[in-house]
């Protein structure tokens, strides 16, 4: 069977999604989560439902079975990660799993990026265990920019320190295909790939296309990290989340976010979603 962690989520849900649209009968795919309430509507289609918590390895023991495939969607609880997701590979090690697949980051072994820490360890993790794996390293949503139409809706501009950094995102539902093409396809094992949308925009470009959405014009306000930090700060962020965004943006600001590979178009076999549709649908 093809196990599939973080169904309750939204990229999960849209791998089980891929999965149906591209053929997989509903018995061969066991859709996890930690609120299996949430995965009633895949048990009415006939999809396996379980209990699957990355911090409870008698979960996992308990749905994998040996041969099976696992997802591992990467969890949401930033700085436990690390711990889960290893608690997750031993457990499926042990239970006999035939292949690890995992979504990580841009360039998650050496990136600058703040976010990869937890993902390096991951992955290390995951090629020390043995097992067969397949590394999925998933660039920026397009749907992380819906708070931005938004803001651009209500008030003409988006602020950021980005400079002209540029990010090169794609829609989740492209990146849940490429993990259903990686899932069921052969040829994927030992394979990492650096997965992002086509093309890089710039925060310019991103204004200009939610200006088509909202119908106003909307510009983006170019921030030094600085000032950025004092304005989020006087939104009441406390300090570490301001730090974060901050560093992201720095990050962004740096290219970590805009490298264009052309290995998602190449998995699913057509152009990544373009930034104004999925924007329009985020
Ligand atoms: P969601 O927050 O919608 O989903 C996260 C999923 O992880 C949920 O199903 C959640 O389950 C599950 N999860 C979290 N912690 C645990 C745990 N301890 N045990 C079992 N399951 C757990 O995120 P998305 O689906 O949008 O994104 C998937 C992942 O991608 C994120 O978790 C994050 O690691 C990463 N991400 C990537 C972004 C990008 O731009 N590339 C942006 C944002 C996140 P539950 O429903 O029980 O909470």
């Amino acid at each position: 069977s093809l196990v599939i962690t973080g169904a309750t989520g939204q990229l999960g849900r849209l791998v089980v999604e891929s999965l149906l649209a591209r053929g997989t009968a509903a018995t061969d795919i066991v859709a996890t989560g930690r609120s299996v309430g949430k995965l009633a509507d895949f048990a009415a289609r006939g999809v396996t439902v379980a209990e699957l918590d990355y911090t409870k390895p008698e979960t996992v023991a308990a749905v994998v079975r040996p041969g099976d495939t696992l997802l591992l969607v990467s969890g949401s609880e930033v700085g436990q990660r690390a711990s889960q997701h290893a608690t997750v590979i031993a457990a499926a090690k042990e239970a006999g799993v035939a292949r690890i697949v995992y979504t990580s980051a841009p360039a998650a072994t050496t990136s600058a990026l703040v976010l990869a820490p937890e993902h390096k360890s991951t992955e290390e993790a995951l090629v020390a265990s043995g097992v067969p794996f397949t590394i999925l390293r998933n660039g920026w949503y397009t749907e992380n920019y819906a708070g931005e139409v938004e803001k651009g809706r209500e008030n003409g501009a988006i602020v950021a320190s980005v400079g002209d950094g540029r990010v090169a995102s794609a829609s989740r539902k492209d990146y849940a295909e490429a993990a259903a093409v990686v899932l069921v396809d052969e040829g994927h094992e030992g394979e990492v790939y650096e997965l992002s949308g086509d093309v890089a925009w710039s925060f310019d470009e991103l204004a200009a296309a939610i200006s088509d959405i909202v119908g106003r014009e909307v510009v983006y306000t170019r921030l030094t990290p600085e000032d950025h930090a004092t304005l989020l700060a006087s939104f009441g962020l406390d300090e570490g989340t301001v730090g974060f965004v901050v560093a992201l943006d720095g990050n962004i600001r740096d290219g970590l976010l805009g490298v264009t590979t052309g290995d998602l178009a190449r998995l699913i076999g057509r152009p990544t979603t373009p930034l104004a549709e999925g924007l329009a649908g985020a």
